[in-house]
């Protein structure tokens, strides 16, 4: 199984104090923290061979392409890919997805129908309000219940001739809901529709395989990976990389320039124009390394057992009400206690070395869909432990009877 103590070792930052206290690090759904094996390969990027890629002919630009274009192998590798250039470098998830919908302008027409669940983040909703602006297309909604589970029945009555593009997450941000993706992808291409996964919350915890899920895109950011910040993927399907007209012009992306025609490189550089997060895509590499050194498996079955133990001690709390409780859910756990602001109780919880992430979590409809102002959200990832979980519920029944 996993040894945690051994692999807290691993994270400089897990040994830092805040506000005098040893820091509880509960808001791994917005980032994640960083290895010193990925510490490293950044460190000795920058020390040993930092230098642009692909146009160089002298050694270190040499050794950093073959770096970064290695990285990008690992990650085909990761998400089983079928080719290496259906792996595009972003900057990540928000990156991802606006590429695709800019893509996608001048395929759509006015009357197509876009599809998006309930459950998404806000970098999953604007650039398709922003499509249909662009293109007069509609956008149509797949309605969530009161466990935060999406509606499938829903999903199947507006699904038709007319629906072009899907966009659903694979692990909701805000409740943890884990999302049929497989599905809604078969049920989504009987109709000739395209399907975009977003997968930022689901990497941390899964390893997805693309070509099983049959999924025509799926995007994702390193840093919710143990990696660095301003990197991550996009996979699409060779086919659909190869209709989508490029998303930025620049160097790196065409193939020959005049100012009478310009034409474009082959995939993936199509997609890559300027000069990439170089370091960013190595270090995305030896994040991937680094998580399937410990094993998905190992990782989700320990994430697991935290989720049920927190669960169960924060039901114990009166007055405390879990938002999201899917059958199948990943360690995110929304909530709020009676009508105690979650701001007031995350400002305590930080006097008290504890970092949760309090707000609306970027999923403004969840909240509204609760009627809520916003949640208190505990995150977690396999370096945390049961006696940190122990550690907040004493603190949280502190910062509740001090509020009310
Ligand atoms: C974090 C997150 C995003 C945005 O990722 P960025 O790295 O900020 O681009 C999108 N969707 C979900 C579900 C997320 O959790």
């Amino acid at each position: 199984m996993l040894d945690v103590n051994n692999i807290r070792k691993d994270f400089p930052i897990l040994h830092r104090q805040v506000n005098g206290k040893p820091l509880i690090y509960f808001d791994n759904a917005a980032t994640s923290q960083t290895p010193q094996q990925v510490i490293d390969v950044i460190v000795d990027y920058y020390s040993n061979y930092n230098a642009n890629i692909h146009r160089g002919v002298h050694s270190l630009s040499q050794e950093a392409t073959d770096a970064y274009e290695q990285a990008r192998l690992k990650i085909q590798n990761h998400f089983n890919a079928k080719h290496s250039h259906e792996i595009i470098y972003t900057s990540g998830t928000t990156h991802g997805i606006n590429l695709i919908a800019n893509g996608f302008s001048s395929l759509l027409q006015k009357g197509d129908e876009i599809i998006v669940s309930a459950l998404e983040h806000h970098s999953n909703i604007v650039p398709w309000q922003m499509l249909c602006e662009r293109t007069g297309a509609i956008l149509k909604v797949i309605p969530m219940n009161q466990n935060g589970e999406l509606v499938l029945s829903e999903f199947d009555s507006i699904l038709n001739d007319n629906t072009k593009l899907v966009f659903v997450n694979h692990i909701s941000n805000a409740l943890g809901t884990i999302n049929p993706i497989k599905y809604i992808i078969t049920e989504a291409h009987k109709f000739g529709a395209v399907v975009l996964v977003d997968g930022a919350q689901s990497c941390p915890h899964i390893k997805p395989d693309v070509q099983a899920l049959d999924v025509d895109f799926y995007v994702c950011s390193a840093h919710k990976i143990c990696g660095p910040t301003g990197v991550g993927m996009l996979y699409g399907k060779e086919e659909w990389l190869k209709k989508l007209p490029p998303y930025q012009g620049g160097g790196e992306m065409i193939a020959e320039v005049s100012f009478e025609k310009t034409t474009y490189a082959d995939l993936p550089h199509k997609f890559e124009a300027g000069t990439p997060n170089i370091c960013g895509g190595i270090a995305f590499g030896a994040a991937l390394d680094y998580m399937n050194r410990i094993g998905f498996a190992n990782i989700s079955a320990y994430e697991n057992e935290l989720l049920k133990y927190a669960t169960e001690q924060l039901q114990q709390i009166e007055g405390l009400k879990i938002y999201g409780t899917a059958k199948e859910k990943t360690s995110v756990i929304s909530f709020n206690v009676g009508n105690i602001h979650p701001y007031d109780i995350g400002t305590i919880l930080d006097k008290m070395g504890i970092a949760v992430r309090t707000g609306h979590h970027c999923a403004q409809p969840i909240m509204d869909y609760f009627k809520i102002p916003g949640t208190i959200r505990a995150s977690f990832m396999f370096y945390n432990t049961k006696e940190e979980i122990d550690t907040f519920i004493t603190a949280l029944k502190k910062a509740v009877m001090m509020l009310s």
